[in-house]
């Protein structure tokens, strides 16, 4: 059996807890890997080795950091078939799908390589007689990312991609579902010459969690998964002084006007909600058809399109979806499903029972669709994760707008109609962080930045871009003033200018 230990100052090590969980093969069900689980001991370890080499990095130059950066770049570009293929294998999303996976990873990491020009400080000559003031922007020391199973390339990428290249070490503790790609993630780095060190794995649960929040030379953390633990990351981390952004779960609803085109609408709504098995923070997983007749016309064209999906295991290149990640996530999924029929939402597709011939164990389910979805349900106003869609009517645009504005949770939204002026009252008025105005997925490119509001983001900064610039970072200003000769009285009243 393959053993997944950490990676720490530049080599593998084997766990010493003696804890382990299985990796299984969301395909077959089969255990194909086991995953220590660590200690603080070993993060103890992990976090010295990084403190170690951020005291050197933090005085390498920017545009030094930039060129390492740039080689890792090169070098995951040159294994994204190996990566994608190992991320698909732990976690059952179709190999198509691993390598965007991957490459929304790189995106960032190539922003990142822009650090020489973004990281920069203000410069304000004359601000008073003499007087010069400079704002500069030093990194914060070792950080650490905690990271969900379903984007296990990009979201490691973000965070460290953006921590190192600003000066920092980061501590990567990656999902114990999927540990694989991350790890080789770090490895690759070390191969494209970043230093030993900078970039340290350490597996594990809450055990190692709570570690990493309660360590000292620990100063910010940075979280993605689900939002009961995002919010609880928040708060220790607040409790222990330390910076942190934790973003956590979502459901994000698309809103079908009267007058969308519907056949772009049903083919996007299709892709965002079944892609990937639903395992996507920026799925959408509810949608609104608004007015009357629209929920009929939308359905007309959603139900064979629905009829028409192809699910296959991951490597399957036609397959459009494969494996939810794990047999517990299945029955999770099939919970809410039998809970939805419980609480009077209509069936009209029902994926429990799906098989996949030949791959009977595998955590295959088969799309669900449910009309008839009110507010009032559970089922509607948590997020399911999994590939089913959910039908909230609304008569009216101001009920539509009212939907995604009122749940809890406010990550992403997708507004279809050709009506520009209402899709811009709609994308200022939403209560929602991201927004696509035809467009399903709106997750920002790497030089904007990526946050929900409500309880899919706790913390006030971004991800990547110039936000991640300003979490890694922290502000010190310089007011300087070089006099010909001293000043003959002291000042007793604040100085203004
Ligand atoms: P999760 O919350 O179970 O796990 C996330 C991380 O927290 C993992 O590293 C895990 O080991 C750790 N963890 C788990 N339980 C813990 C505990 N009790 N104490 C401390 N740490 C703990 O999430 P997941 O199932 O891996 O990922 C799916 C979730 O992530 C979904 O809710 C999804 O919406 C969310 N997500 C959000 C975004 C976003 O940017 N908003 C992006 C991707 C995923």
């Amino acid at each position: 059996m393959r053993k997944i230990g950490h990676f720490i100052d530049g080599k593998n090590i084997a766990g010493t807890s003696g804890r382990t969980a299985d990796i299984f093969n969301p395909n077959t069900g089969a255990v194909q890997a086991q995953v220590t689980m660590g200690t603080p001991d070993e993060l103890d370890i992990a976090v010295q080795s990084a403190v170690k080499a951020q005291a050197e990095w933090a005085n390498v130059n920017p545009q030094k950091r930039s060129r390492v950066l740039f080689a890792y770049k090169m070098l995951v570009d040159a294994h994204m078939d190996e990566l994608a293929e190992l991320l698909s294998s732990e976690h059952g999303k179709v190999v198509a799908d691993s390598r965007g996976d991957v490459m929304r990873g790189i995106d960032v990491i190539e922003f990142a390589c822009g650090v020489p020009q973004n990281q920069k400080g203000e410069h304000t000559m004359g601000a008073g007689p003499g007087i010069d003031v400079y704002s500069i922007r030093k990194p914060l020391g070792v950080v650490a990312a905690i990271t969900p199973f379903n984007f296990p390339a990009m979201i490691p990428m973000w965070m460290f991609g953006m921590a190192i290249s600003t000066g920092n070490a980061c501590i990567l503790k990656p999902s114990e579902k999927d540990p694989s790609v991350p790890m080789r993630l770090a490895e690759l780095f070390v191969e494209a010459g970043g230093p030993i060190g900078l970039l340290n794995v350490i597996n594990g649960d809450k055990e190692v969690v709570d570690a990493i929040l309660q360590h000292d030379d620990i100063k910010a953390v940075s979280f993605v998964g689900s939002s009961d633990i995002a919010h609880y990351v928040y708060q220790e981390s607040a409790k222990y002084g330390k910076r942190a952004q934790c973003m956590g779960g979502a459901k994000n609803h698309g809103i079908i006007l009267p007058d969308a085109d519907m056949d772009q609408a049903v083919q996007d709504v299709l892709g965002a909600a079944f892609g990937s098995a639903g395992e996507r923070c920026m799925a959408l997983p509810v949608v609104v058809p608004v007015g009357e007749g629209t929920a009929e016309r939308f359905l007309e064209k959603m139900l064979p399109a629905i009829e028409g999906l192809k699910i296959g295991i991951s490597t399957d290149p036609d397959a459009d979806y494969g494996p939810v990640v794990t047999a517990a996530h299945k029955a999770k999924v099939t919970e809410y499903i039998d809970l939805a029929i419980e609480e009077g939402a209509t069936l009209l597709v029902d994926g429990r029972g799906f098989e996949l011939q030949g791959y009977e164990d595998g955590y295959f389910l088969g799309p669900t669709l449910f009309d008839n979805v009110t507010t009032d349900m559970t089922t509607y106003k948590e997020e399911i994760f999994g590939p089913v869609l959910q039908i909230v009517r609304a008569d009216t645009f101001e009920e539509a707008l009212a939907l995604p504005s009122e749940h809890q949770y406010g990550n992403g939204v997708a507004i279809y109609t050709v009506n520009g002026r209402a899709a811009r009252e709609f994308a200022d008025r939403v209560e929602v962080g991201m927004v696509g105005i035809n467009v399903p997925i709106p997750v920002p490119v790497s030089y904007h930045s990526f946050g929900g509001w409500k309880r899919s983001a706790f913390g006030d900064i971004n991800q990547y871009g110039m936000e991640g610039l300003r979490f890694y970072t922290k502000t010190k200003t310089v007011t300087q003033r070089w006099p010909d000769k001293p000043t003959e009285d002291s000042a007793f009243i604040i100085p203004t200018f």
